[in-house]
């Protein structure tokens, strides 16, 4: 591993479980970073390219996140290997085995991810009884369908606006795909005013200067339907939404996205990060030396695991999303004052903020975890 986590360091991972079951092709990872805060809160991921480093990274954000969150909850994230557009009932069986692998983990609580949504959910409820992300039908938030992870980055963006001399009114927006998180804060943003002027997916990108029509775009993907399919705009290939020259640039894909060969290709004033480590840690680096405000994911996609937590503690959608909103709010303008008077970049404020919660934590417990 040589990526940002990279080690076992003093904060975790506490355990990393590899579940295998070659008869019905299932191949697993767990990994469980740390649990000072409480019981784990992690995405389940499933998708062919996922991997042990991958697991042990967003683990690591799932700790950082949860704790910048101020949640009663350490991090965690599970993967399964495999195409998660495999017939409907593989699939079943395939998340109902890895969810009964993993059932004596008691202080890891399965939540939805890329690949995996509320139906997925219900049915490691109902093997394990510790889900979150489920359907209203079994008293869950429903929290892609509302879209609460873009109304926190909604949140973090307008209170980074000022920062960066920007005003929502008109700013431009470039956005790196267009499924819950993308599709939600696209929403969002025009609804204050933003001109969305380039989405993308795994296809293309699509652009107009002049903006695009958001609830026109989010009602023909909810029909299956590629971004290529608006009927006007330019449409080009999916990586030339990094070339888009805007205001705000949001990441709402993969991991990775940009690292050093590719990010001075941006021309923006501030990055918002909705998808989990988009951006390489030299990468983010180089953006604070250019001058562009960069959200964290731990701090700006947070409105997800907030919504989950919420649901876990049996409270409604209302109370999540005010949740949401005030602690997304104060953490962003508590890390943007942080850097500033620091001189360090927002990721290194955020997860010093974030370190020391979770230090704090583990010196209030018997036990340490090495
Ligand atoms: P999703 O599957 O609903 O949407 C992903 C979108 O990305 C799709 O439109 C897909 O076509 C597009 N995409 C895939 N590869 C692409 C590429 N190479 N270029 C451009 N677009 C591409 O997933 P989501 O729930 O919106 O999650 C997106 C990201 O946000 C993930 O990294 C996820 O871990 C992170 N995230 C999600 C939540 C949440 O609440 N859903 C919370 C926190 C973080």
């Amino acid at each position: 591993m040589t990526a940002d986590f990279d080690r076992n360091d003093s904060l975790g991972p506490t355990r990393i479980i590899q579940v295998r079951e070659p008869g019905i092709g299932l191949e697993g990872i767990l990994v469980i970073d740390n649990v000072a805060a409480g019981p784990a809160i992690g995405g389940l991921r499933m998708s062919p390219d996922v991997n042990t480093r991958e697991c042990v990274r967003l683990a690591r954000a799932m700790t950082l996140k949860n704790a910048l969150a101020g949640l009663s909850h350490g991090g965690a994230k599970s993967v399964l290997i495999g195409d998660p557009k495999m017939p409907a009932a593989d699939k079943e069986q395939l998340i109902r085995a890895f969810a009964c692998a993993l059932r004596d983990n008691h202080d890891y609580i399965f939540g939805p991810d890329m690949g995996t949504n509320e139906a997925c959910m219900a049915w490691v409820q109902d093997e394990v009884g510790r889900a979150v992300g489920l359907p209203s039908e079994l008293g869950g938030i429903p929290l892609d369908q509302i879209g609460a992870t873009g109304w926190g980055l909604c949140h973090a963006i307008e209170v980074a606006l000022p920062d960066c001399k920007l005003s929502m009114n008109g700013v431009r927006v470039a956005i790196q795909g267009f499924g819950a998180v993308g599709s939600h804060v696209a929403h969002y943003l025009a609804k204050r005013g933003a001109r969305v002027i380039a989405v993308s997916d795994s296809r293309s990108t699509l652009s107009d200067s002049a903006g695009l029509d958001i609830e026109r775009l989010r009602s023909l993907k909810a029909s299956g339907h590629p971004v290529s399919d608006y009927g006007s705009g330019r449409v080009q290939d999916p990586s030339a939404i990094i070339d888009i020259e805007c205001d705000i640039w949001i990441p709402a894909a993969r991991p990775d996205i940009l690292d050093e060969s590719n990010v001075d290709r941006l021309h923006t004033r501030l990055v918002a990060q909705g998808a989990n480590i988009p951006i390489t840690r030299a990468a983010e680096t180089r953006l604070h030396a250019r001058g562009i405000i960069n959200l964290p994911d731990i701090i700006a996609n947070a409105g997800g695991v907030i919504c989950a937590a919420m649901e876990y503690r049996h409270l409604g959608q209302s109370v999540a999303f005010r949740a949401i909103e005030d602690r997304i709010r104060s953490n962003t303008r508590a890390v943007l004052d942080e850097a500033h008077r620091n001189q360090v970049t927002p990721r290194q404020a955020a997860e010093s903020l974030g370190e020391a919660r979770i230090r704090k934590a583990m010196s209030l417990k018997r036990w340490s975890l090495f």
